[in-house]
């Protein structure tokens, strides 16, 4: 008997471990919600289970009494979707930007001055940068001249960025320190010139002359950015965001920050058209972590409508003889596809103009050949020649748009493009019908980056004054639904991330938010109103509103 004794208290322990299992068999519990799953049915649920950052069961109140969670949550009855999926943005530019001077809806050239000088009292060392200028919003609409920037600024290097990023104007310093003489021309860009003077100026490939000659971001800087970025991206419900045409090199900062530094998004990150990014990732192969996933590139076909460097196939309705241009030769295009395709990557091109959109579209299409699964992207595909819309369907080519830019470019687009060619831009209805699924996205910073603004944008066609009252070419809308599965499970379907996010299923992430009112139900006009409560990344609340 003695000697049984220990075997008894093992028995008793092993008993008590496995009653203390049983009264925990999930880490949270999430009760008394309306869960739109966004499953292939859209069904809805009312009670949602995790246990290591997974979705373990997603269903009716029965679990509540099935699952005994470490913690509870009661949602007391507000709606939850899975977490939001931004499918093009610019993430580190948009985090670097909140270190910069903020010139986004300025509507003179003497106020974003004004901005500068302040942000130069306080940022007293090396360059000014400053970012998101835009002269539609300006009384004249004309372009600046760097006139005050140079007596203001004589010594000091100063570039601000137009909000599209295919704009910029330097300072006379920053012109010395790149280089670049009156006259002067580029391919893919443009160095104006007035007179035989600078007007500091710089169009699409122009303004990365001196953008190379900016030292790059320290880690401190960078590291900044990235979590101040997240912060405000999971204050507006993104758990995956896109970051599109990144260098290589920042792998190993995501990868360090996601480690060790707090950085709990996920990013999709594509890296831009450049030599060394090519060899880096043929040679080492695609990069994945739950966390980061590269295996895209991106290429720039053109540049953007605004500033009339979008490549168009008949001139600009407002600058004769004026077709704005391509960033690269058809060749190198042609090139790049050819190795992309024959590494088996995937390829995400910028295309805005209906001739460039046509170029991309007729590359893709020689290289595809037929239907296929590559998922290859065209980033914006935002004025399509009504002949060519079929040939997304029929390549299986992916156009990836960001329902703001139309509600943005409303006001001018017609002015660009004439009525005739407006009706095939911003097409996102067309679009969807080619696939029959279409990623949403916000190109952000160029667009405020909430998601729900996406959503509204893509089903009322309006902006956030409420304007036009009919909705713009309503026509394009789409539904709730596809607008819902825009921004959540086909985002993460043109990442090829379709099986482990975008839905709220078993075996995904616990990535998902709650808001403060059902997106599928309320008047369109309360849509941009909506807030975010809370924000889940892996099962982890990442977000509480206050
Ligand atoms: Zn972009």
């Amino acid at each position: 008997m003695k000697k049984l004794w220990p075997l008894l208290l093992l028995f008793i322990a092993a008993c008590q471990q496995k009653e203390q299992k049983k009264e925990y068999n999930a880490d949270l519990l999430i009760k008394n919600a309306v869960i739109y799953t966004v499953d292939s049915n859209f069904t809805t649920a009312q009670c949602l289970v995790v246990t290591a950052g997974k979705i373990v069961a997603v269903g009716d109140s029965s679990f509540q009494t099935k699952y005994t969670a470490r913690e509870v949550v009661n949602a007391s009855g507000h709606a939850i979707y899975p977490g939001f999926i931004d499918a093009h943005a610019h993430f580190y530019k948009y985090g670097l930007g909140l270190q910069q001077a903020n010139l986004k809806g300025l509507t003179n050239w003497q106020a974003i001055v004004d901005t500068v000088s302040s942000f130069a009292k306080q940022n007293t060392d090396g360059w000014l940068i400053g970012y998101g200028w835009d002269q539609n919003l300006w009384k004249n609409k004309q372009f600046p001249d760097k006139a005050k920037l140079d007596s203001l600024f004589p010594e000091r290097p100063v570039l601000l960025s137009r909000v599209d990023g295919h704009a910029a104007i330097a300072n006379q310093a920053a012109l010395n320190i790149a280089g670049i003489k009156p006259g002067q021309t580029i391919t893919g860009g443009v160095i104006e010139t007035i007179k035989g003077k600078l007007t500091g100026v710089l169009i699409d490939n122009a303004v990365g002359i001196v953008n190379r000659k900016i030292p790059p971001p320290d880690d401190t800087i960078a590291s900044h950015a990235f979590l101040d970025g997240q912060r405000n991206c999971f204050a507006d419900g993104l758990t995956t965001v896109a970051d599109c045409g990144e260098p290589y090199s920042l792998i190993n900062t995501i990868a360090e920050l996601q480690h060790t530094g707090g950085l709990k998004i996920r990013i999709f990150m594509m890296l831009g058209d450049r030599p060394e990014n090519y060899d880096y990732l043929f040679k080492h192969g695609a990069y994945k972590t739950p966390g980061l996933d590269v295996c895209c590139f991106k290429m720039y076909a053109d540049g953007a409508l605004g500033s009339r460097g979008a490549c168009l196939l008949q001139p600009y309705a407002d600058q004769k003889n004026w077709k704005g241009f391509l960033l690269s030769s058809p060749q190198h295009f042609l090139e790049v596809a050819q190795k992309v395709y024959a590494h088996g990557f995937q390829l995400a091109t910028h295309a805005i103009g209906d001739s460039a959109n046509r170029v991309i579209l007729k590359i893709y299409a020689s290289i595809l050949k037929g239907k296929n699964d590559r998922r290859w992207r065209i980033e914006h595909a935002q004025i399509i020649d009504p002949g060519d819309f079929s040939i997304f369907g029929q390549y299986n080519i992916i156009p990836s748009v960001q329902p703001t830019h139309a509600t943005s470019d409303m006001y001018w687009a017609g002015k660009r493009l004439g009525p005739q060619r407006l009706k095939s831009a911003y097409a996102y209805k067309q679009l969807l019908n080619e696939n029959g699924w279409l990623p949403l996205g916000t190109d952000f910073p160029v667009e405020n980056i909430n998601p729900i603004y996406t959503f509204y944008a893509a089903v009322e066609r309006k902006d956030l004054k409420g304007y036009p009252a009919n909705g713009f070419q309503p026509e394009n809308a789409i539904t709730r639904e596809q607008a819902l599965r825009g921004i959540t499970i086909w985002a993460a379907k043109a990442q090829f991330e379709e099986k482990e996010k975008g839905s709220i299923e078993p075996g995904k992430y616990a990535d998902f938010v709650i808001l403060n009112n059902d997106i599928m139900k309320i008047n369109g006009a309360d849509l941009p109103k909506v807030k975010v409560l809370q924000t889940y990344v892996n099962g982890e609340k990442v977000y509480e509103k206050k």
